[in-house]
């Protein structure tokens, strides 16, 4: 896949393309968003990319380079991950990335994708640090993370970053009524009651409640989100948003793993 055949994305995906363009590229990167498999596509894709030897800034799809790549043998693509007996990505790992960029790439670039980045413990992410102060030349690092918050500041300061827009989709009009009159009702400091009656139709529609509570919470999410950028920093107002973001994400991420949608929202409205 290609930056431009991103599904998701595509705003972020123009934007590299637009530094891939310009031949500004820095040389490092975090892409952070709850959805992994939406992480990797856009690294891969982003990787790609960087290493494609065609002549446009987007992968070509069919140079010596994306033909590797594709085929899933490019060497200068690494893709580092936690061990599956680890709950860690470790230092060692780093330090055997760190080995093998010592060798020239066999192209112009290397492409280091760092999945699950938020495992990385903390002694792993302080060797990374030296890798990104001071990266060896042609080494573009993606690290791809849930959010930024597991990672050391100093590690995220190094990277350019870019957010993955949480909604997968347009919610559906009454779903997104529902989800403004939730939005006025956390800014309002409504009581508890108040904001589970809104959320009357999502846990009275049993089957089809978890999709429905999904819908909800991205759109919500994504009018929080929109609401805290007209916020300035340390405003009261501030402090309730991003609770209910964090609220919404962990709902969310409740519901995916299947929890009962009933207590996951009552939950919800608990904390908001
Ligand atoms: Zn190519």
């Amino acid at each position: 896949m290609s930056l431009r055949e991103l599904e998701h994305d595509k705003a972020v995906g123009l934007q590299l393309l637009r530094l891939l363009e310009r031949g500004t590229l820095v040389h490092a990167f975090l892409f952070a968003g709850s959805d992994a498999a939406r992480r990797k596509d856009l690294g891969l894709a982003f990787a790609k990319a960087v290493l494609c030897a065609g002549e446009g800034p987007d992968a070509c799809g069919a140079c010596l380079s994306c033909r590797k790549f594709e085929d899933g043998n490019h060497e200068d693509l690494i893709v580092l991950a936690r061990a599956k007996d680890r709950a860690f990505i470790t230092v060692d790992q780093i330090e055997e990335l760190q080995e093998r960029l010592r060798f020239a790439p066999y192209g112009l670039h290397y492409a280091v994708l760092i999945e699950d980045a938020q495992y990385m413990n903390p002694q792993a992410q302080n060797k990374l640090l030296k890798l990104l102060e001071e990266p060896p030349e042609g080494v573009v690092f993606a690290l791809l993370a849930e959010s930024a918050d597991a990672l050391l500041p100093t590690v995220v300061s190094r990277c350019s970053c870019y957010w993955l827009e949480e909604t997968d989709a347009k919610a559906r009009p009454e779903i997104l009524n529902m989800a403004r009159e939730l939005a006025r009702l956390i800014f309002e400091g409504a009581p508890f009651y108040k904001k589970r009656g809104a959320l009357a139709p999502v846990l009275d529609a049993k089957e089809e409640g978890r999709a429905m509570g999904l819908e909800l919470l991205g759109a919500l999410e994504e009018i929080l989100l929109r609401e805290s950028l007209k916020l300035a920093p340390g405003s009261p107002d501030l402090v309730l948003v991003k609770r209910a973001e964090e609220a919404a994400k962990d709902a969310r991420l409740a519901l995916r793993q299947n929890h009962n949608t009933g207590y996951t929202l009552k939950q919800f409205c608990l904390r908001i």
